[in-house]
């Protein structure tokens, strides 16, 4: 890894720091265009754009510390006004995401939107063990609810700080590193608080509009930090025609054989992007082992 001298990079980008007098590191999120091609697929409020953006955000902040291929799923359900919230960011920062039956959804709320919510987080590499970890959503913001997970399960300490409107979303992660620059626990101690105080005044306009390096200038004005290199963050839906075939190979052969009697084709529609798949008898006549020669009755 090498510092980097403040540029004005893209906007959708994901950036590790580190506190060169401290053992806490920090990585900032700032999504733009990958945010704003999620909200032109459906129509949301404004609670629930913002919600939606948060998600993103702390998703993209979660995944930066991924050391494997695979990604990370966060899924919100609850009794509110968004009955289903779904983001995903993969290892190489590709985010999509969902909220469904939002229809009637209006509140600004998060009590509103989410009473009763809980939270699986999903760590699901490519090759090895799937991780889920559950969190109940408390009144309070996503953030709160986050970061209180993660002192109760990890000794490291952890913050997160989440913003978005109808625009961009934006994030911030601190984390407590391994006793190497600070022997005295009280000195850590110390260096945490006051890492977390001064990012506490950060507000939802400052967390984003402002660029990185100008962010942490202005976070941490007497703090010597390092930013390094941005990743890229875009949307990208990881659907395809392989993997809907695959999942039509779980309906029942009759009901196919029906629904292509009646339609000539089956269709599915991916959620997330809205790309519409569409099959052919012969298309499924290997899945479900169909002869193509035959006439189904
Ligand atoms: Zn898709």
């Amino acid at each position: 890894m090498r510092p980097t001298v403040e540029t004005h990079s893209t906007s959708d980008e994901s950036r590790r720091f580190l506190f060169e007098n401290a053992d806490i590191r920090g990585e900032i999120v700032s999504l733009d265009a990958s945010f704003k091609d999620i909200l032109a697929i459906h129509q949301y409020a404004p609670g629930v754009t913002r919600l939606l953006g948060e998600f993103l955000a702390a998703a993209v902040l979660l995944s930066s510390n991924l050391k494997f291929e695979g990604k990370l799923v966060l899924q919100a359900r609850s009794d509110g006004q968004v009955p289903l919230l779904m983001v995903e960011c993969n290892h190489e920062l590709q985010v999509r995401g969902i909220a469904r039956g939002v229809e009637q959804a209006t509140s600004g709320s998060n009590e509103a939107l989410l009473r009763n919510g809980q939270l699986t987080i999903t760590v699901d590499p490519l090759k090895g063990q799937r991780y889920q970890g559950i969190i109940a959503l408390q009144t309070g913001t996503l953030a709160d609810n986050l970061g209180a997970y993660f002192n109760q399960s990890e000794q490291l300490r952890s913050r997160i700080w989440l913003a978005a409107d109808g625009q961009r979303a934006a994030g911030l992660l601190l984390q407590q590193l391994p006793r190497q620059i600070t022997e005295d626990i009280n000195l850590r101690c110390e260096q945490w608080e006051s890492a977390s105080t001064s990012t506490d005044a950060v507000s939802a306009p400052i967390l984003l509009s402002l660029p990185g390096a100008a962010l942490l200038r202005r976070l941490y004005p007497r703090d010597p930090v390092r930013l390094f290199d941005s990743t890229r963050v875009q949307f990208h839906c990881s659907c395809s025609r392989q993997r809907c075939q695959n999942a039509l190979s779980c309906l029942d052969p009759s009901e196919a054989n029906q629904l292509l009697k009646e339609q000539g084709c089956i269709t599915v529609d991916c959620e997330f992007c809205n790309a519409q798949y569409r099959f052919l008898r012969n298309d499924l006549s290997s899945v479900f082992g169909w002869n193509t020669t035959k006439t189904l009755h």
